[in-house]
């Protein structure tokens, strides 16, 4: 392990794109201009500043920085002054931001420096930001390198697509993206059932505020152990413990998807005799309701959840929906 930080993400979590670049740099034949799309936390940030100091590193060896020295150092802790990192002030990146860095680069670029700019969240860029950017990016100067990062390239200026190079970032192998997850504090009882519904930290991350994941994935535990027992006040829990932990209209689609998560452990115990769960505290109950229901009436069950996540999109009250299911799932399992 080397004990430089960047070194040691970008070869954890992008490993073949390292080794891709370090080739380039090796061959001199760098772009000007890059644009990194992939989900939050798979290095994006780590690659650049990676290249970064292969290009300012004296002791670059085929294209390895060496991740020691100055050069090295101030870029790792993003301290180098010929490396200028934005990102949005607020929820968008503005134009007085853009301004300043071509500012800064073209007094620079008339002394012959090498300079990098690398611009975080760049879908947040405003049109007038993006607008000034593209005329700098179009003729960069022979020293000057870019990165624009993004996890939406959907919301990128097509102009500014098609003036970079774009590289998309793989999602973490699962090992890393574990990693990452216990990091923002997931246990290890919902790692399974979290690696169902997402794979974007950003997302994860969310959902650790004021603890909702574990809150809702409780009460999706109490709601199906009410549902196994055909006990009537599974319906009750909708309005008492699941909607009021609906904050956002972003929490529906991830309850719809735990539901269908406790049914497919159902489903995986019963024919696979799985033994990891989405819902590890039903686990008893997961057993109980794999032995007595029939695979039609499982298909049946989990076909109607699922057709929830259409119903989002017409106006019916979310509470509705979740009544509304709760109610036929019943109906199902108690012919
Ligand atoms: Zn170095």
């Amino acid at each position: 392990m080397s004990e430089n930080n960047v070194i040691n993400e970008v070869n954890n979590k992008q490993p073949h794109l390292s080794e891709n670049f370090v080739k380039i740099i090796a061959r001199d034949e760098l772009s000007h201009s890059y644009l990194f799309n992939g989900e939050s936390g798979v290095g994006k940030l780590a690659l650049a500043l990676f290249i970064t100091m292969g290009i300012f590193c004296p002791n670059r060896n085929n294209g390895y920085p060496c991740g020691k020295c100055n050069e090295c150092r101030r870029i790792t802790e993003q301290q180098h002054p010929d490396v200028v990192i934005i990102k949005p002030d607020g929820q968008s990146i503005k134009v007085d931001q853009v301004r300043y860095l071509k500012d800064e680069f073209s007094k620079s670029g008339l002394e012959g420096n090498k300079k990098v700019f690398i611009i975080q969240s760049a879908e947040k860029m405003t049109s007038g930001a993006a607008n000034s950017l593209l005329k700098f990016i179009e003729e960069p100067g022979n020293n000057i390198f870019s990165f624009l990062l993004t996890t939406n390239m959907n919301l990128i200026l097509p102009t500014i697509i098609s003036r970079t190079q774009v590289i998309k970032f793989p999602n973490l192998d699962s090992g890393s993206f574990e990693e990452e997850l216990s990091k923002l504090g997931i246990r290890n009882s919902q790692l399974y059932l979290v690696n169902k519904l997402t794979n974007s930290t950003e997302v994860v991350k969310k959902w650790q505020d004021d603890d909702w994941l574990s809150k809702m994935q409780n009460s999706i535990g109490v709601w199906f152990d009410l549902i196994v027992k055909n006990d009537a006040e599974a319906f009750v829990t909708i309005q008492s413990n699941i909607i009021p932990l609906v904050i956002d209209k972003n929490h529906r689609e991830p309850i719809i998807n735990m539901m269908i998560a406790a049914f497919e452990d159902v489903l995986n115990y019963k024919y696979l005799k799985a033994d990891q769960f989405s819902f590890p505290n039903n686990e008893k109950n997961i057993k109980t309701l794999a032995s007595n229901i029939s695979s039609i009436t499982l298909v049946r069950v989990l076909e109607l959840i699922l057709g929830c996540n259409k119903q989002l999109s017409i106006n019916v009250s979310f509470q509705n929906i979740l009544e509304s299911i709760t109610l036929q799932i019943m109906n199902l399992l108690d012919q």
